[in-house]
């Protein structure tokens, strides 16, 4: 069975002036599509063609891996914008004052990890076994799905994430990338 791309969970204009509708479209419409496509091209033959894409991304290698790593961290991506954003609740700050001693020195640290990303790649907060959180960076198609933590948020810091809004301003995304963090999302991933 061949996998689809998810629609966006709001409409292309929704996350304007921060995301605008022109990077939605080609970010979801090309880039998260073609990862999809080539996903199901290679997928015939490979022994894993009857997998979730969990365990695909948990499991693979090579093209299959960077293609479904791409296709999964775009899904959880989309789902961790929203317009309107809001603030984290309390059990989450919490968590995020214990590790980086305020809601504001966490972000501080997320854009810093996330401006020195070097390369395509994303940024994630991420939940630990013990229940602590940190920020990671992976590489390219890299997740911390294959990882022993569970992800809470991430940013794509991919260029193509914002250079049509930003040009080569990774910073000036990553800044306004807190006005549209859906927090409840993270707040789900955060008690699971
Ligand atoms: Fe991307």
């Amino acid at each position: 069975m061949a996998f689809e791309l998810p629609p966006l969970p709001y409409a292309l204009d929704a996350l304007e002036p921060h995301i605008s509708a022109e990077t939605l479209q080609f970010h979801h419409g090309k880039h998260h599509k073609a990862y999809i496509d080539k996903l199901n091209a290679l997928l015939p033959g490979s022994g894993f063609e009857h997998m979730s894409l969990e365990d695909i991304v948990k499991r693979a290698t090579g093209d299959v891996f960077n293609n479904a790593g791409q296709s999964w961290n775009h899904t959880f991506y989309w789902q961790c914008l929203r317009p309107g954003g809001g603030t984290p609740g309390l059990a989450l700050s919490s968590a995020l004052s214990r590790a980086f001693g305020s809601v504001d020195e966490f972000k501080s640290t997320f854009v810093k990890s996330a401006a020195g990303n070097f390369g395509s790649g994303w940024t994630w907060l991420v939940k630990n076994r013990d229940g602590s959180v940190a920020v990671v960076n992976t590489g390219n198609a890299g997740t911390p799905l294959t990882d022993a933590v569970t992800p809470l948020l991430t940013v794509d810091v991919w260029e193509h994430a914002y250079y049509i809004d930003y040009r080569n301003e990774r910073q000036k995304y990553l800044e306004s990338f807190w006005n549209i963090v859906n927090w409840p999302f993270v707040e789900e991933n955060f008690a699971r």
